[in-house]
């Protein structure tokens, strides 16, 4: 399985890499904490990910994540997808909202997308407005059901679990899920810098040890996911939700397999850090050569250090 893969300089292979396609988004989450974080002015198109996913192939990744801001707000989203999975990736996958993918699950799927995931954190009109600042709930699982229909499979909904907001409402959407043949991801909050972070955790920090101790109780059967930070997985009266905890930053760091791509087209090669990035596109857009990208990716790769190292 590791034929071809690169090792960065802790034995740590490189399996997945995950691109920030823009940071636009089209709702504005409580608790959002920005994944990609640079303000994106010229974001990449699609011929130019196809360059940066080649790469990245010929130097042994295996899976592709497509992320944002929300990625499908670019409007040449099929053409990216097309155009990565003419590189037979072994799976390619994105994290969406949902909101417009009832227009886009066919010709997503058409195109070579594997699966979704997609963060949807309530079923009650009233609170994902609270959450999300919009009124797209309805838009958001009319999204989800077509991608289960068109066989996005596993689709997996992200549920980020929030105390007096929507904790009390996990067996609404186990239930929801279960009867879609939907996977639930139960996620712990992150401290969010979008927030003021004392208030914020305390406001709606929930811990989601006692939440896991109740699904043991009650699970058949229950699995340990081993290359994903020990997560577990609880089998329920046909259904199956996943609990998604924060670990600390050494044993993140000592199973981390993903290096990042982000909007502004630049190799991140620590989720931790933001002061060891490596610039990769203007080099594409410049016409260097592959094997020169090559090198770029793999100083990209040499860069990566677990945190307590
Ligand atoms: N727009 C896309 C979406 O909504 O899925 C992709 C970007 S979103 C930032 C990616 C994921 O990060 C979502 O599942 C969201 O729930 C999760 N996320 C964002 N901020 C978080 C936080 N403070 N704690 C836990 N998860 C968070």
């Amino acid at each position: 399985m590791l034929e071809g893969v690169v090792k960065d300089k802790f034995e740590r292979p490189i399996l997945s890499l995950r691109i920030t396609l823009t940071n636009r988004c089209n709702v504005n989450c409580l608790y959002c904490h920005h994944d990609g974080m640079v303000q994106s002015k010229d974001e990449m198109n699609a011929e130019e990910l196809y360059t940066i996913c080649k790469i990245a192939k010929k130097n042994g990744v295996k899976k592709i994540r497509l992320s944002g801001g929300e990625p499908l707000l670019k409007k040449d989203i099929v053409e990216i997808v097309e155009k990565i999975n003419s590189l037979d990736f072994k799976d390619i996958s994105m994290t969406t909202n949902g909101i417009l993918l009832e227009k886009y699950a066919k010709p997503l799927k058409e195109a070579g997308l594997d699966r979704v995931n997609v963060s949807l954190d309530t079923l009650n009109r009233k609170t994902y407005e609270f959450i999300a600042k919009k009124d797209y709930l309805e838009d958001a699982k009319k999204g989800i059901l077509k991608a289960v229909e068109v066989g996005l499979y596993p689709v997996k909904i992200n549920m980020v679990i929030m105390k007096d907001i929507n904790q009390n409402e996990i067996k609404d959407m186990f239930e929801f899920c279960r009867d879609n043949d939907i996977v639930l991801q139960l996620i712990e909050l992150i401290e969010s810098e979008n927030c003021d972070n004392d208030k914020f955790s305390k406001d709606y920090h929930y811990k989601l040890d006692m939440v896991e101790e109740r699904l043991s109780d009650i699970a058949s059967d229950v699995r340990e996911r081993k290359f994903m930070q020990g997560r577990k997985k609880y089998y329920i009266d046909g259904g199956e939700i996943e609990v998604v905890k924060p670990v600390d930053n050494a044993t993140f760091c000592a199973n981390c397999s993903r290096l990042r791509i982000t909007p502004d087209g630049k190799i991140k090669p620590c989720l931790l850090r933001n002061d060891n990035l490596v610039e990769l596109i203007s080099h594409v857009r410049n016409g260097v050569s592959e094997e020169e990208l090559e090198k770029i990716f793999i100083t990209g790769i040499n860069k990566r250090e677990p945190y307590n190292s």
